[in-house]
């Protein structure tokens, strides 16, 4: 099964998703938004996708970097398109991104499991069909009746609760959020929603990730208080010596590294240095699929679960093939969109929750995205 193709479609379509100077998102009004859709095209007719960000999928990039390995590539031969990929990443002046590397991965798992019949979680070895998935909050904002607000958490939370979530997971305050970060005020937002959910709910804060040493200390111990699951990412990830400080200090797990660059030889070096209780990986920021099973797999040898960063099909698909990872990350939710909405490029939800808070693997073949192409077509932007 040669690779005769790898190209890029960009496509617009509605969202109310909007970025603050930060980088972070809110909801605001309704808007255009650009997708990209990457896909693999073999001799034999089975093509292979991944959606991306359009800036990791400039043409540039693609036609210097994806391309030339893997056209004329064995489609199943991805371990050997991915070493040689990531070998061209060191003299790319960090224009060749992890982002890119991994749709390509992605797509080739996916193409693997269209061309099988097979869903690519079983690809991988399915240690289970269905996972719990925590909810997993946007950051607060200034919204009246958004997340503005330690009661807004609360209130929010209450109707995760009631969907069926058993699991939730804050992300607090940010700049350019006046007042933000505030270590006591993510306490009293992490407070107000153990409070209104009850003991029985697992709980987990990703906070500001730039606190100090002693902020983020008070922020775990006060948590401890609480009953919370994990601390996430509340320290600069380029400090593993930090973080084995603030593991070492705290009986609440600590979690991590989410964004620190490396992929699975980073998350060694942090397992040697004991600097987080949980491991983490996800697709997104460890260059696919394939490098991010390495962290998983890294983890389980040494007795710790690797918690999957981030939603989406290649995600799930990780969480549903090894048994050291409890949740699944479903969001970014906030009380003003609607998650459970099958966006406009798709045909049917990629991580359908039922109301016990299961999300349920597809069987569709491949990585189980239902994408209407016919959409896609119609929406194509150059
Ligand atoms: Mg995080």
């Amino acid at each position: 099964m040669k690779i005769v193709d790898v190209t890029v479609t960009k496509f617009t379509h509605k969202s109310r998703k909007h970025q603050d100077s930060h980088g972070h998102s809110h909801p605001g009004p309704e808007k255009d938004a650009v997708q990209a859709l990457l896909t693999v095209r073999t001799d034999e007719g089975h093509e292979g996708y991944a959606f991306q960000n359009p800036d990791a999928l400039r043409p540039a990039i693609v036609d210097k970097y994806l391309r030339p390995v893997a056209i004329g590539e064995d489609g199943f031969a991805r371990e050997r398109i991915w070493q040689n990929l990531e070998r061209r990443q060191r003299g790319s002046g960090g224009h060749f991104a992890d982002r890119t590397l991994g749709a390509l991965d992605q797509a080739l798992w996916d193409l693997a499991g269209r061309a099988l019949g097979v869903p690519v979680y079983k690809l991988l070895g399915a240690y289970r069909d269905k996972i719990p998935a925590y909810g997993s909050i946007m950051c607060g904002d200034q919204l009246e009746g958004g997340l503005a607000t330690p009661d807004d958490y609360g209130r929010f939370a209450k109707t995760l609760v009631a969907r069926g979530y058993k699991a939730i997971k804050l992300h607090t305050w940010f700049p350019p959020i006046p007042g933000a970060p505030d270590p006591r005020r993510d306490v009293e937002a992490c407070a107000a929603v153990r409070d209104a959910v009850g003991p029985d709910i697992a709980l987990m804060l990703d906070g500001y990730h730039w606190y100090s040493r002693t902020d983020a200390l008070f922020i775990g111990r006060e948590l401890e208080k609480l009953n919370f699951l994990w601390i996430e990412e509340p320290m600069d990830e380029a400090s593993p010596s930090a973080y084995a400080w603030l593991s070492r200090n705290l009986d609440i797990p600590v979690l991590g590294p989410e964004s620190a660059p490396g992929k699975y030889r980073t998350r060694a070096e942090w397992v040697r240095a004991e600097a987080s209780d949980i491991l983490r990986a996800g697709v997104l920021n460890s260059a696919g699929l394939s490098p991010l099973m390495k962290s998983a797999h890294l983890a389980e040898a040494h007795g710790m679960n690797c918690e999957i960063h981030g939603n989406g099909a290649a995600n799930l698909a990780a969480c549903l093939a090894i048994p050291n990872c409890d949740w699944y990350e479903r969001g970014l939710l906030h009380p003003f969109l609607d998650y459970d909405a099958v966006p406009e490029y798709l045909n049917s939800p990629t991580d359908p929750m039922d109301s016990d808070g299961y999300v349920h693997g597809s069987q569709r073949p491949g990585l189980g995205e239902d994408i209407n192409f016919d959409y896609i077509a119609a929406h194509k932007v150059a």
